[in-house]
C-alpha cells in the first residue's frame, strides 16, 4: 500500500515537472534573442533564472534578449570577469551573473550574492551548475544545447519551471 502511495506521489511530481517545462528550437542568434525577450514578458521581481550549456551556445545572446524585454537600454555585456553586472534602467532591476570563473563559493558571498538572490530584481545566472550548491530550489532552469546533426546555428532551449501553456 505504501509503495502504491509512493508511486502515485512520484507520478504527480513528474507530471508537474512536465507541465512546467517547455522546449524551443532556434536556428539563429536572433531567434534565441527573441526567446529571451519573450520570457521577460512573464517574469516577476524576485525570480531566479539559470542558464547552462557549453561555451558559445547562446546564454549571453538569450540574456541580451531578456534584458531588451525588460526595457533595458544599456548594452548588456558578459560579466565573466566581474561575476555580476547590474542593469537598473528597465521595468525591474536585472542582475546578470556569470559563474564561469568562480572557483570558490566564497567569491560569490564576497559580491553579496544572497542579497541579489533575495532582492527585488530578477537574477539571471550563466553557468549556474558551477554554483549549484548556493542556489535555492525554486528557479526557472534553462539549458541550451547544440545538435551537430541539425546544423551549426541550431540550438535546443529547454526551460523548466515555467507554465508551458502560455509559453514563449
Ligand atoms: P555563451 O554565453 O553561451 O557562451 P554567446 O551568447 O556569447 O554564448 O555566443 C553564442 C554564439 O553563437 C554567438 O556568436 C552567436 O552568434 C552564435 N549563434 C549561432 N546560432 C545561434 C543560435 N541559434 N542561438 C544563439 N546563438 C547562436
Ligand atoms: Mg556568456
Amino acid at each position: 500500500m505504501l509503495h502504491y502511495i509512493k508511486c502515485v506521489m512520484l507520478y504527480a511530481v513528474m507530471k508537474k515537472v512536465e507541465e512546467y517545462a517547455l522546449t524551443i528550437e532556434t536556428n539563429s542568434p536572433e531567434e534565441t534573442f527573441e526567446a529571451g525577450k519573450k520570457l521577460a514578458e512573464r517574469i516577476s521581481p524576485g525570480q531566479i533564472i539559470t542558464l547552462d550549456g557549453d561555451l558559445g551556445v547562446g546564454k549571453t545572446v538569450f540574456t541580451k534578449g531578456f534584458a531588451e524585454g525588460l526595457g533595458i537600454k544599456e548594452p548588456v555585456t558578459s560579466p565573466t570577469f566581474t561575476i555580476v553586472q547590474e542593469y537598473t534602467d528597465g521595468k525591474m532591476p536585472l542582475y546578470h551573473f556569470d559563474a564561469y570563473r568562480v572557483s570558490d563559493p566564497d567569491e560569490m558571498f564576497e559580491i553579496g550574492f544572497e542579497d541579489y538572490l533575495y532582492g527585488s530584481g530578477v537574477c539571471i545566472i550563466e553557468w549556474a551548475a558551477l554554483i549549484e550548491e548556493l542556489l535555492p530550489k525554486d528557479m526557472i532552469r534553462i539549458s541550451i544545447n547544440k545538435d551537430n546533426g541539425k546544423g551549426f546555428d541550431y540550438r535546443k532551449i529547454e526551460i523548466q519551471g515555467i507554465d508551458g501553456e502560455t509559453a514563449v
